[in-house]
């Protein structure tokens, strides 16, 4: 079972660096990195489609407000 607890920790750690990559680029754009942007989701009409992460107002700054709230 080692073996599938490699590959989770190798899968884990790319996600980490392709999140790092993604946070970067919406840093540099000032946008939020979880609607990129747009303060709203295009799938999710039915519920609310306002993004949680930023309260809809598309913003980088908002976004880390938001996210490191939840890590506290
Ligand atoms: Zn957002």
């Amino acid at each position: 079972m080692e073996i599938f607890n490699k590959i989770n920790n190798r899968i884990a750690e790319w996600n980490a660096t392709q999140t790092k990559k993604k946070i970067n680029i919406h840093r540099r754009k000032g946008t939020c990195p979880d609607c990129s942007g747009r303060g709203f989701f295009t799938t999710d009409a039915l519920i609310d489609p306002t993004c949680s992460s930023c309260n809809g107002t598309g913003s980088f700054s908002d976004w880390a407000e938001t996210t490191l709230q939840q890590l506290e």
